[in-house]
C-alpha cells in the first residue's frame, strides 16, 4: 500500500507523555522543552487527544477551558496557547489531531477505496494514519524537531493508538532521532512527609510493556527531588539518575524552561538527539525574575478587574490572565486581580460603585448569549463615566457600543441582537455579520482566526500599536451595525481600527478619557512574555503613568 507521507530523514521527535495523575501540566511541559531549543531551531508542536470531536470548538468552555483560536482560524485545545507563547510560532489546526479527526481521515480513505482488498485495522492502519499525520506535518514545516504530546495518561484507553504509534515511530526513524520524555508526580504524603518514588515507578512501567522507555522522566513535586529519589526512579526506570528532572511547582510557568535549562535537559537532547542549540534565555529569565520580585515586594500594585460570567473564571480566561502577566513583568508591577461577577451586577446595579472599590482598570471580556450582560452595561457606563481606564474584548466591545448608544447618543433602547431571541430590540447597533444570520442554527460557525487590520493615523490606537497596520484574531458572529456607524461617531465614539478589505469596526476608543478602547478581536491570543499585547501594555500603562 503506498504511503501518502514519509520520514524525511532529518526531523528530531521528542514525544510526551504523562503518568500517574491528569493535570499536571504537559503542555506547559513540552512547552518549556520546546522553548529550549526554539531559539536556534524550528520547532514545531503537534497535540494528540482522544476525544472524539474533531476540534475543540463546540466543547463548553467551563468543562474544557478557554477555546484557542489560531491564525488559520482552527479552534484548538488551550495547550495551544502555551506553545505559541512559549515557542514564538504561529500554529496551525493540523498540529492537533484528535481521535474524532484520525478516525475521519480513515474513514474518508476507506471510502476512498484506498484500502481495497484489506481489512482495515487498528494496527496498522489507525496507527499509520497517525504516523503519516507526524510526517506530513514534520515535511510541510520543514520542522527540525516535531515535539509530540499525547494527552491524558498512558494507560487510557482513548490513547493507546498514539502511544502506539509513537512507539512506532521511533523505530521507523531511528532511536538516535526520536527520543521519549515522561511527566509523573512524586508525592509528599502528609503522614510521612518525604518524597516518595513509586507511583513514578509504576507509570513507567506501564509505559515500559507498551515498548516504549523513557529517556527523560519530569517529575512534578513540590520541592526539588532529594539526590537519592533521582537514584531510585533511574534504577528503576533504566535511566541514569542524571536523566531525573525535577519538576518543581513554580509561581509562574515560564520558569519551568529555566529549571529545566539549570536541571540539565538541554545537555540530555544533545546526547541524544545530537542537537546542539543552547538556549538564549537571559531576557525572559530577568523578566521571570522581574515577576517574582513584584509578587513579594511589589514596586507598585494594580489591581485589574474583570466582570463576566461566575463560573471558574479562571480557566475561560486563561489567555487574559496571562496577558496581564506578561505585562507586569514588562511594567515592573505586580497585577492583582479581582473577578466581578457580572450576573450579581445586573440584578444589584447599586452595587457597583461598592465593587470598583480600589480598582485601577477594567476589563470586559469576549462572552456569548444574553445573561449578565446587563451587569456588564452598568459596569462600562460606571468606568466610563468615572474616567477609569478600561478596555473592551469582543463581547466588551460590542457592550460597550450599546452602552454608548443607550446613555450618550440617545437610544434608550439600544441593543444587540444577540438578545433579540429573549426580546425585540428597537435600535440594533449590534447585528449579524454578513451572512450569519442564516447559519444561525449551526452553532459553531463565526468568522474565526486571524484578519488585518488598518489602524487610523493620529488615533490611540496607533500610538499602543506603534503601527497602522496589524493583524489580530477574530472569533464572532455579530458586529457593530454598519447603519448605525454615523450616529455613533457623531455622539463621539471614534472607530480607529476597521477590516482592512470589509466595512467592520474593529478598535474603538473615547477622546475625553484618560484610555477607554475595546477591539473587535481577542489581544490576549497574541500575547507572550517577550512581547506583551500592545492593549494590555497600553491600558495598564496608562493606569501605571497616572501615578
Ligand atoms: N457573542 C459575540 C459575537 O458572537 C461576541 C463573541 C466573543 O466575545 N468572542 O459576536
Amino acid at each position: 500500500m503506498k504511503k501518502e507521507h514519509e520520514y524525511n530523514g532529518k526531523t528530531k521527535f521528542i514525544v510526551v507523555t504523562g503518568g500517574v495523575i491528569s493535570g499536571l501540566g504537559k503542555g506547559v511541559a513540552a512547552a518549556s522543552i520546546g522553548a529550549l531549543l526554539s531559539n536556534r531551531l524550528k520547532v514545531i508542536p503537534v497535540k494528540c487527544d482522544g476525544y472524539l470531536n474533531t476540534d475543540p470548538g463546540t466543547m463548553n468552555p467551563t468543562e474544557h477551558g478557554e477555546v484557542y483560536v489560531l491564525d488559520d482560524g482552527g479552534e484548538v485545545d488551550m495547550d495551544f496557547g502555551h506553545y505559541e507563547r512559549f515557542l514564538n510560532v504561529v500554529a496551525r489546526s493540523d498540529w492537533s489531531l484528535t481521535m474524532g479527526k484520525v478516525f475521519k481521515l480513515i474513514l474518508e480513505k476507506e471510502r476512498r477505496g484506498d484500502f481495497l482488498g484489506h481489512t482495515v485495522q487498528f494496527i496498522p492502519h489507525v496507527t499509520n494514519v497517525i504516523k503519516e499525520h507526524f510526517y506530513e506535518v514534520a515535511n510541510s514545516e520543514n520542522a527540525d524537531v516535531l515535539l509530540i504530546e499525547i494527552g491524558g495518561t498512558v494507560g487510557d484507553l482513548e490513547n493507546q493508538f498514539f502511544i502506539e504509534a509513537a512507539r512506532q515511530l521511533s523505530h521507523d526513524v531511528g532511536s538516535e532521532n526520536c527520543m521519549f520524555v515522561h511527566l509523573t508526580y512524586v508525592p509528599i504524603p502528609s503522614g510521612v512527609k518525604e518524597q516518595k518514588s513509586k507511583p513514578t515507578q509504576m507509570s513507567v512501567r506501564e509505559l515500559n510493556e507498551r515498548g516504549i522507555y523513557p529517556d527523560i522522566i519530569i517529575a512534578r513535586c513540590e520541592e526539588f527531588l532529594k539526590p537519592h529519589i533521582k537514584e531510585k526512579i533511574g534504577l528503576f526506570c533504566n535511566l541514569p539518575a542524571s536523566h531525573v528532572i525535577s519538576g518543581v511547582d513554580v509561581k509562574h510557568v515560564y520558569e519551568c524552561p529555566l529549571v529545566y535549562d539549570k536541571e540539565g535537559v538541554p545537555e540530555i537532547l544533545l546526547k541524544k538527539l545530537r542537537i546542539y542549540a543552547p538556549p538564549k534565555l537571559d531576557r525572559w529569565s530577568r523578566l521571570v525574575d522581574t515577576m517574582n520580585r513584584n509578587d513579594v515586594s511589589p514596586r507598585k500594585v494594580l489591581t485589574v478587574a474583570i466582570g463576566g460570567k461566575y463560573t471558574r473564571l479562571e480557566d475561560s480566561y486563561a489567555s487574559i490572565v496571562e496577558s496581564l502577566n506578561h505585562v507586569s513583568a514588562h511594567l515592573d508591577v505586580h497585577v492583582e486581580i479581582r473577578w466581578i461577577d457580572t450576573e450579581k451586577l445586573e440584578k444589584h446595579p447599586e452595587e457597583v460603585e461598592k465593587d470598583m472599590q480600589g480598582i485601577d482598570a477594567v476589563i470586559v471580556p469576549g462572552g456569548f448569549g444574553t445573561r449578565g450582560i446587563e451587569g456588564k452595561i452598568v459596569l462600562i457606563q460606571y468606568v466610563r463615566e468615572h474616567k477609569i481606564p478600561f478596555l473592551g474584548i469582543c463581547y466588551g466591545m460590542q457592550l460597550a457600543v450599546v452602552e454608548f448608544a443607550r446613555h450618550v447618543c440617545g437610544m434608550a433602547e439600544a441593543g444587540t441582537m444577540e438578545t433579540e431571541a429573549d426580546s425585540h430590540v428597537k435600535d440594533p447597533v449590534i447585528a449579524y455579520l454578513p451572512g450569519q444570520d442564516k447559519i444561525r442554527e449551526m452553532g459553531a460557525s463565526m468568522r474565526l482566526g486571524g484578519h488585518d487590520v488598518l489602524i487610523s493615523k493620529g488615533s490611540l490606537a496607533e500610538r499602543v500599536y506603534g503601527a497602522t497596520e496589524i493583524r489580530e484574531r477574530f472569533r464572532h458572529r455579530y458586529e457593530v451595525n454598519p447603519e448605525y456607524v454615523e450616529r455613533l461617531e457623531k455622539g463621539g465614539i471614534i472607530f480607529s481600527g476597521k477590516a482592512k478589505n470589509e466595512n467592520i469596526m474593529q478598535i474603538l476608543e473615547l477622546a475625553d478619557h484618560p484610555f477607554f478602547m475595546a477591539c473587535q478581536f481577542h489581544p490576549e491570543l497574541k500575547s507572550s512574555l517577550l512581547k506583551p499585547a500592545p492593549l494590555f501594555l497600553g491600558l495598564l500603562k496608562a493606569v501605571d503613568e497616572r501615578g
